[in-house]
């Protein structure tokens, strides 16, 4: 029998432990999942795992070299921000084969009042720009300094884990990790007299019930757009990118680009 391909999964998204599930019990496969090491509790994830920064894209590339690393899914969040360059860069040095695995994002529906931003600092602005008083924000607790100029809002932050340090003076702190209901979530911003929501624009369907509960309270929502993937090719779901794999054990194909 073949050795089994050595397969290395960029981790940090659902997509990331799904991908370990449905890959590593085949025999044909030896997975490792890769994880930056940001959250203490991290969701159990089959197959063999690794933790912490390889040293750029030259300590990416060597680690692909050393380990045989045959394929590369870059399933890390869709804003991380480094990561994906990084895998492409390396990749590209070294000739192994990489997908990015990214799920499509959020897209607006009736009924929803969405300011679109590029990034947190122009939600920062905009929150001044609209007066904001009470906002709900559930960009993570890693990214709050660039709302600490907002001085005249108070903050709802939710996060996974609690802030390390809070660099916003009017704040309260709530844990929650999706998937969340609809229902929690327009009690949850009720509860709070929320008056914006600040989001970033993440996609899946774990966290988009806030969404549904700021539509229905006619509450505008400042969206932040996604940080720009490298070129090459592009999976949104786990199906695609499995299908993928089996294309490149078949032959190879670049695979799908959406
Ligand atoms: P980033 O800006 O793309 O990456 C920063 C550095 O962290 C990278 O240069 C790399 O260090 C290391 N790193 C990132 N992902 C890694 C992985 N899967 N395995 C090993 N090292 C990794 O990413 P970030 O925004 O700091 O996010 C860090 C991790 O949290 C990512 O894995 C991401 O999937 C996850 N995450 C991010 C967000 C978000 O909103 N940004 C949300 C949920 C989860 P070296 O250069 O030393 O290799």
């Amino acid at each position: 029998m073949a050795a089994p391909r050595r397969i290395l999964i960029l981790g940090g998204s659902a997509e990331a432990s799904a991908l370990a599930r449905h890959l590593a019990p085949r025999e044909e496969h030896d997975v490792t999942v890769s994880f930056a090491g940001r959250t203490r509790e991290r969701v159990p994830t089959p197959g063999a795992v690794r933790v912490g920064g390889f040293g750029g894209i030259e300590g990416l590339a060597s680690y692909l070299e050393s380990e045989h690393v045959d394929v590369l899914l870059d399933a890390t969040h869709p804003f991380a921000a480094r990561m994906p360059h990084h895998a492409a860069a390396a990749c590209r040095a070294t000739g192994v084969p990489r997908l990015r695995v990214c799920r499509p994002p959020w897209a607006q529906a009736e009924g929803d009042r969405w300011l679109e931003v590029a990034d947190l600092e122009a939600a920062a602005a905009r929150l001044r720009d609209l007066d904001a008083r009470r906002v709900f924000l559930t960009t993570g607790r890693q990214e709050l300094a660039p709302f600490a100029h907002v001085r005249d809002a108070w903050f709802l932050v939710r996060a996974i884990e609690s802030p390390a340090t809070m660099p916003l003076a009017n704040a309260s702190v709530v844990l929650g990790r999706g998937p969340f209901e609809e229902a929690s979530e327009l009690a949850l911003m009720t509860e709070y007299g929320i008056d914006v929501l600040v989001t970033k624009n993440s996609g899946g369907r774990s966290s988009e019930a806030k969404l549904h509960a700021a539509r229905r309270l006619q509450l505008p929502v400042v969206m932040i757009d996604r940080p720009p993937p490298p070129d090459g090719p592009r999976a949104t779901t786990v199906e695609e990118a499995v299908s993928w794999l089996a294309g490149l054990e078949s032959g190879g194909q670049d695979g799908p680009t959406g």
